[in-house]
Formats: C-alpha cells, structure tokens, sequence
C-alpha cells in the first residue's frame, strides 16, 4: 500500500501506523459518535485494526480520499453488521435411502 513517497507532497518521510484496539475504538464524525469495532469506511483500516500512513511533513494521511458517506455518517450501527446472509447449505440432496 505504502508506495514511499507522500499522495500530497511527494515527502519520502512517510510514517506507517498498525494499532489493535480491536472493539475498543471510539470515533466521532460530525455529531456521529461510534464505539466498537474500527470502522473500515473511513480510511483508517478497520475491524481490530488501525491502519493509518502519513506524511511526517505536511500530514496528509494517504489513501484514496475522498471517501463515499460512511456509515456513521449515515448513522447506520456497525455493531449491526452480523451478515445475516448465513449460506446455510439447503443444497442437500435429498439421500433417497433405499
Ligand atoms: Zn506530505
């Protein structure tokens, strides 16, 4: 992802952060406030990471910005995110024993 040099100022001073806090992240956006899980719509990793690289120089953190309305902002629950989309196999042949 780090590609050596900074998105804003072309800086080679670029510092790369990996912090797990796992469900212990709070984030306000606006007057969103969200604690839990990182969430990974707003460019700083996600799920039990922070991932975050950025310019030592100018500040910019890099990324492709800018981001689509995340879903705090949305004010949508990401603790709601069990995918209830559980493939059960209903596929089973029916075993015709004789
Ligand atoms: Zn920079």
């Amino acid at each position: 992802m780090a590609k050596g040099c900074c998105d804003s100022c072309d800086s080679i001073r670029l510092a790369s952060v990996e912090a797990k806090c796992s469900d212990c992240c709070d984030v306000q956006v606006g007057s969103a406030n969200h604690s839990g899980y990182v969430p990974n719509d707003i460019g700083i990793g996600g799920g039990d990471y922070i991932e975050i690289d950025y310019c030592l120089d100018c500040g910019k953190i890099q990324g492709d910005f800018p981001l689509e309305s995340s879903r705090l902002e949305e004010n949508e629950d990401y603790d709601d995110d069990d995918d209830d989309d559980d493939d059960e196999d209903d596929e089973d042949e029916d075993e015709d024993e004789e």
